[in-house]
């Protein structure tokens, strides 16, 4: 069963990951996605003077391989193969993402937990990285199947002793959902439930009536827009890439048209910035004086391509590689679909100044090297996809404090509000009831948006500053951060942890 793609339910979606088309198979893989992550971690390591558990952080810590069989809706087995990394125990629980797709391996999943540490640390949220999934195409099983697959997995977890709110807490990632979430949760508490307070906090991304949180959907995309906004706020980063400062008028360009592509798309272009360009794996389109994200994603669902789109230029695939249209000159390139699609191969086509990191690993380390010294800023995944992990911590403090974000606060801060509003407007005589009706606390929403801004504002403004200091990339910034933190606690109680 294939589900569709809905712009209002993205949390529902199962994901159809593609992996490289006809025109990308030639690129040239400049080591894999793991080797490309270490060798981001050793460039950084270099530059910290304390060598002290260096080895010990770069290392997975758990990296499982399991088999189990299912029975499926015609009655055959199936055997799945399936995985779950935890790359550091630094702190407890370990957190990351579930994917269901055909091409895993145990190796992609120790790179995106390690990626997950770091990313974790550098905005200083307390887990160890963690990674897992199932080795399966979700569209060719029914629901009850997905259903099934998901219970089997879970079960073995539990086995194993590799999920739980204090171990380690799935969220969701390619080709699962909240639904996925959802069950895992409810198959753990089967287990676990008598009497464990916290059971829903084992799984992030359910849904609301399972203990999810408003605002994880978009989390991710919107966490993209405030780390571009905060990095060109920064005057002297502007000077020294050569752009203006503020997002206003720059124009941009994406690869990946998904949940993150579409958001990071969304919230650009409402704060000014212009879209001039969207890859997609079948098709592409462009226009130079923009592109309303809203349109173009209506129109990708309803017919499954970018091409056709009235308001711009575009592309079918056999005509010509989707891709190119990231060549073209732009102020900010957003990469948001798959690893590795900034190489070796095509490094010297770009034409961007900043590029910013919406996929996991989108950059090779060649390409890092080359693009850098030719002045491209990079803001790193590890700091700027965090947005969806970060609103998971909100989820999973939700779910441990047993209540939603503002319910106890929301009436004391309207009538506060309301209170300081009539004090100051009468003492004008500018008193207005329209205005002072709208004045309200927060809804869970609106507390989660902007927790999500503090938490990204504040790690960009951190490594960008370093990294003006030292002279050195943001992404070597970004990781030092993260590797020392993580080293803290090392120093802080040894190998006891
Ligand atoms: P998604 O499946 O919703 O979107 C991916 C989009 O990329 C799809 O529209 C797909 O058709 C397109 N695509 C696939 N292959 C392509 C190719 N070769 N060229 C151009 N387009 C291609 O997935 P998503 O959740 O938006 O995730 C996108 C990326 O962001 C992934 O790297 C993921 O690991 C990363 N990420 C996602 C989240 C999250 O919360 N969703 C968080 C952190 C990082």
């Amino acid at each position: 069963m294939k589900r569709t793609f809905s712009k209002l339910n993205f949390q529902n979606t199962v994901k159809n990951f593609c992996t490289l088309n006809k025109y990308q198979k030639d690129w040239v893989k400049d080591g894999d996605f793991l080797s490309n992550t270490q060798q981001y971690y050793d460039h950084a390591a270099n530059f910290i003077k304390n060598k002290a558990y260096l080895k010990t952080i770069k290392e997975p810590k758990v990296s499982i391989k399991f088999s189990f069989g299912v029975m499926m809706d015609n009655g055959t087995e199936e055997i799945f193969e399936a995985y779950r990394v935890q790359h550091s125990h630094h702190v407890l629980p370990t957190k990351g993402g579930t994917r269901f797709a055909d091409n895993i391996n145990l190796s992609e999943t120790e790179a995106l937990g390690t990626l997950m540490t770091f990313k974790l640390s550098v905005h200083e949220i307390p887990f160890g990285g963690a990674k897992g999934g199932v080795k399966l195409n979700p569209s060719k099983y029914s629901q009850q199947e997905l259903d099934r697959i998901t219970r089997r997995y879970t079960v073995e977890m539990c086995k194993r002793n590799t999920i739980g709110p204090g171990l380690d807490v799935p969220g969701p990632d390619l080709g699962t959902n909240s639904r996925t979430m959802n069950i895992m949760k409810d198959t753990y508490q089967t287990f676990y439930g008598n009497g464990e307070l916290n059971v829903s906090a084992v799984t992030t991304g359910k849904t609301i009536s399972q203990g999810g949180i408003d605002g994880r959907t978009e989390s991710t995309g919107l966490g993209v827009y405030f780390g571009i906004k905060e990095a060109l706020n920064n005057p002297d980063l502007c000077n020294r890439i050569k752009v203006s400062k503020g997002i206003e008028g720059k124009k941009f360009v994406v690869q990946g048209f998904g949940n993150v592509g579409y958001y990071a798309s969304k919230f650009l272009h409402e704060n000014g910035a212009i879209l001039i360009g969207v890859s997609e794996y079948n098709s592409s389109c462009f226009n130079e004086n923009g592109i309303n994200p809203d349109e173009l994603l209506e129109h990708k669902n309803s017919k499954k391509t970018l091409q056709g789109f009235g308001k711009a230029k575009t592309w079918s695939f056999d005509e010509k590689d989707p891709f190119e249209v990231m060549y073209c000159k732009n102020d900010i390139l957003i990469p948001a679909a798959v690893e590795c699609s900034i190489n070796k191969n095509n490094m010297h086509k770009f034409q961007t100044s900043i590029i910013g990191e919406a996929a996991n690993g989108p950059t090779t380390f060649i390409a890092d090297s080359y693009l850098s010294s030719k002045g491209v800023c990079f803001l790193p995944d590890l700091v700027l996809n965090a947005g969806g992990v970060t609103v998971s911590y909100f989820e999973w403090l939700k779910n441990l404090e047993h209540k939603g974000m503002g319910v106890l606060s929301k009436n004391w801060d309207t009538k506060q509000l309301r209170n300081l509003y009539n004090i100051l407007s009468n003492q004008q005589n500018k008193y207005d009831e329209k205005t002072c009706n709208s004045l309200k606390g927060g809804s869970e929403k609106e507390l989660v948006h902007s927790a999500l801004e503090g938490i990204m504002s504040e790690t960009v403004k951190k490594v960008v500053n370093d990294s003006l200091i030292n002279n050195e990339s943001i992404r070597v910034s970004s990781y030092k951060r993260a590797i020392q933190n993580v080293q803290q606690t090392y120093l802080d109680v040894g190998y006891s942890i």
